[in-house]
């Protein structure tokens, strides 16, 4: 495993403002050896709504970018939005926009994460909002969703910790349904928080793993956290007696979605102790075609010509795949006993296929 996320970090020696970033708006906070740099970033709105996304809930981001760097990751477009805009804002000069860019627009996705550190503020703002939206007759309230553009409990997370605080600030409020989508054990360090949330507010934790297969998962996920440490993450809120569960999303045709992946997959979930397992069907964006095509051109030649045709003149996989996986995950479901009830219109399913979201309210 690449050594980059737990040490390596080099913290600036007057607190959280870089000197030489310093009066401007996007101060660097962190940076890695590696060369990540942790960018500061005023978010005049958090919380995005239904409408704003087109989602059927809620969803908050702490983070734009992301160090895991799953190469069939959508929320690469919403970092180069929010880079175009604030380009546009004149809150980056163009020799900063070129490296917040990347050469193609997605590869500083990885390297360059904003931290949306007013984050608390912005959401005390938007609560209000959202309880007034909401009204007292929406029972049960519309779903509010932490990670789905991306991962709250990424690297950053240990540093800055933006996402417990944010569900330390739940705990002010009952009756919300609160679910979090994440690849990281370190959503495990919150359990205390989520138990107390649990008792308050309808409470999912999706961890999300496409395979239990190691080298496998690392061919497609630069630096995730291994399926083992995901694993243990699960065992542990499950033990605290939190709702937890798998989401494999996305499952990647011929190379995940044979039945010995798919069996080892559920066999490792209800080893965790798994309350559910999500899945969805990998989607190809237009713009997400460009980074990930070449990957299976890399990786997995012989499959590029089936992909080409599969998702030729669509980004969801051909409806006769759907269903045959369909009918594939169900059985398993029934001879591994875990959530055999159909979810595919649920709002962490729709979450689990990661649309692309424009984060709102740069
Ligand atoms: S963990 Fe999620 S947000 Fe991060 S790179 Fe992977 S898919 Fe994208």
């Amino acid at each position: 495993m690449p050594a980059l996320r737990l040490g390596e970090v080099r913290v600036s020696t007057d607190g959280l403002t870089d000197r030489r970033t310093e009066g401007r708006e996007l101060s660097v906070l962190d940076e890695r050896l590696r060369g990540t740099k942790f960018v500061s970033y005023a978010a005049r709105s958090v919380l995005n709504s239904p409408e704003q996304t087109g989602m059927g809930f809620w969803s908050l981001n702490p983070y734009v970018g992301c160090e895991f760097g799953c190469s069939y990751c959508y929320a690469r477009y919403a970092h180069r939005y929010v880079v175009e805009r604030a380009h546009d804002a004149g809150k980056l000069s163009d020799a900063e926009f070129r490296d917040f860019r990347g050469p193609h627009g997605w590869e500083a996705f990885e390297r360059r994460i904003f931290v949306k550190q007013n984050v608390l503020a912005a959401l005390d703002q938007d609560l209000r909002k959202f309880f007034r939206s909401a009204g007292p007759s929406a029972r049960p309230p519309v779903p509010i969703a932490l990670g789905t553009a991306t991962d709250p409990y990424q690297p950053a997370e240990r540093r800055f910790r933006l996402t417990r605080s944010i569900l330390q600030r739940f705990e002010r409020y009952e009756g919300l349904s609160i679910f979090i989508i994440t690849k990281s054990p370190l959503v495990a360090r919150d359990a205390d928080v989520l138990e107390r949330l649990s008792r308050r507010h309808t409470i999912s934790v999706s961890v999300s793993l496409i395979s239990v297969d190691e080298p496998l998962v690392r061919r497609l996920e630069v630096r995730s956290p291994t399926p083992h440490a995901r694993l243990r993450g699960l065992t542990r809120l499950r033990q605290a007696g939190i709702r937890a569960g798998i989401m494999a999303a996305p499952v990647l045709p011929g190379i995940t979605d044979d039945v010995s992946h798919l069996e080892a997959l559920f066999q490792a979930a209800r080893e965790a102790g798994a309350a559910f397992l999500h899945y969805a069907p990998l989607r190809l964006y237009g713009g997400i075609k460009d980074r990930f095509l070449p990957l299976i051109a890399e990786q997995f030649p012989s499959l590029l010509t089936r992909y080409r045709r599969a998702y030729q003149r669509r980004q969801d996989a051909p409806e006769a795949y759907r269903k045959a996986l369909s009918l594939r995950i169900r059985k398993l479901r029934e001879k591994y006993g875990i959530h055999s009830e159909d979810r595919s219109g649920s709002a962490e399913h729709q979450a689990g296929e990661r649309m692309v979201q424009p984060e709102l309210g740069l």
